[in-house]
């Protein structure tokens, strides 16, 4: 049985975490590849290495000074490999990162050496292999995933591997230049490699234990989510729920591996488990709410518009004339609502409409901004009468105007336009009448 577990930053900030890094994976001997990110921040005030990398690298790319800030980074590892009593110098790795700086070797270089240098640390610290992520995974020539490659090369040089560390976020390009992953890309690293080696499970440590029912920003000390399918998972994170990197659902999906995120720092709690499908009811209802603010609704009214064929082709088409993407579209009878981005729609606005009366002839045109939409998510929500019911009931009585409503037609969520200023209490009001008024 294989175990990939990657750790995040957090996790991996000082010698402190790494000793709490090390404990776990040796109490497991199935934890056999590992996924280091760079070195995260060690308090609130701190910087990431990933961050410090960035500043360095562009002060090298501007040919101003740069070595102070390149020290301060080597700083930072030489006080892991201290604080782990390592006989590991990093010298000549930094000789070589400097000069790869003065030759302006990318930002996507110097973004990796953060995690390359922890994997380098991470694998004297196990005494597991150091698998350099540049050998084993690929980007094309337009920095575009490569996906059957990497599998390929990946699975065939972990088969001869017992135990390896392989750093996240990064890979190579065909003329051997490195390229990155979007920001917190590592997540992504990790599950790429648990398909590799077909895991038993990929288990994604952080400093949370797993996901929570709501915001806790919002909603002081949130239910945990136990378990929760991929689909569920993606209504959340889209809707600004974050953890875990949206891209690293993808590769275990396929396979049917579930994820488990965990605390680094209390790995006695289970976590959540991200499953394809499960049996396992959630403990209520819904399993998450999640939302986001800032949308523009545009509502246009025709009459007879429900006879016409082709309206909503045409009304759709003004908006992808202008490159903007919609996130809703909910209709009546004579009337059709766009719900987008307000920054995306700001600048455009005018063309857009323009291009509505022009392409459909509407009879008015009307937009609101200042929206915000939430997503109620559940899959209980299918067998369960009255969900709706009751979430318009919690908003009524929280004074809260409801906008719009959308249920998908898979019944896993069901999703409420508010205004901006109703976000909060939208969505406490949802979280008592579904959580606490069961617990
Ligand atoms: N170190 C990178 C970042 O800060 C990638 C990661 O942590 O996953 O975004």
């Amino acid at each position: 049985m294989k175990k990939v577990v990657k750790f995040g930053g957090s996790s991996l900030a000082s010698a402190e975490q790494f000793m709490k890094v090390g404990g776990i994976i040796k109490a497991d001997e199935e934890r056999r590849f590992v996924i280091p990110s760079a070195p995260g921040k060690r308090n609130k005030k701190d910087t990431k290495v990933t961050d410090m990398l960035y500043d360095c690298y562009g002060a090298a790319e501007e040919d101003k000074p740069y070595q102070e800030q390149l020290k301060a980074i080597e700083d930072r590892y030489e006080e892991i490999i201290k604080g782990l009593g390592l006989e590991l110098s990093l010298k000549e790795e930094f000789k070589t990162i400097s000069a790869n700086f003065k030759k302006k070797a990318g930002r996507d270089y110097a973004a990796s050496r953060g995690e390359y240098l922890n994997g380098i640390v991470m694998a004297a610290y196990l005494k597991f292999t150091f698998i350099d992520a540049a050998e084993v995974i690929f980007f094309d020539e337009e920095g575009v995933f490569d996906a059957a490659k990497t599998d390929k090369v990946m699975s065939e040089r972990l088969e001869k591997e017992e135990y390896a560390v392989i750093p996240g976020f990064y890979g190579s390009q065909p003329d051997g230049s490195i390229r990155t992953f979007s920001r917190g890309g590592s997540d992504i690293t990790g599950s790429i490699v648990a398909k590799a080696v077909h895991a038993e499970v990929y288990e994604n440590w952080t400093d949370v234990s797993g996901f929570l029912i709501a915001d806790p920003r919002i909603i002081p000390n949130p239910v945990g989510i136990d378990t929760i399918t991929y689909k569920e998972l993606r209504e959340l994170s889209y809707m600004g729920a974050t953890v875990l990197h949206e891209d690293a659902i993808f590769p275990v999906r396929k396979e049917g591996i579930p994820i488990n995120i965990r605390n680094t720092n209390a790995p006695e709690d289970n976590g959540t488990w991200i499953v394809e499908s499960t049996c396992q009811k959630s403990k209520f209802v819904i399993t998450g709410i999640a939302g986001k603010k800032g949308f523009c609704s545009v509502n246009i009214e025709k009459d007879m518009m429900n006879a016409e064929i082709g309206f909503g082709r045409k009304v759709l088409q003004a908006f992808e004339d202008s490159g903007i993407s919609f996130e809703h579209v909910p209709s009546g009878i004579d009337t059709m609502t766009v719900f987008v981005h307000q920054d995306e729609f700001m600048d455009k606005e005018q063309k857009v409409v323009s291009a509505i009366h022009r392409l459909a002839h509407p009879d008015t045109i009307d937009i609101e901004s200042d929206l915000a939409l939430i997503a109620v998510v559940g899959r209980g929500m299918k067998s369960t009468r009255g969900t709706a019911g009751r979430i318009f009931s919690a908003l009524a009585h929280a004074n809260v105007n409801v906008k719009m409503i959308d249920q998908g037609s898979s019944e896993l969520n069901i999703i409420i336009g508010v205004r901006n200023e109703d976000f909060e209490a939208a969505i406490r009001a949802i979280y008592n009448i579904f959580v606490l008024v069961q617990i």
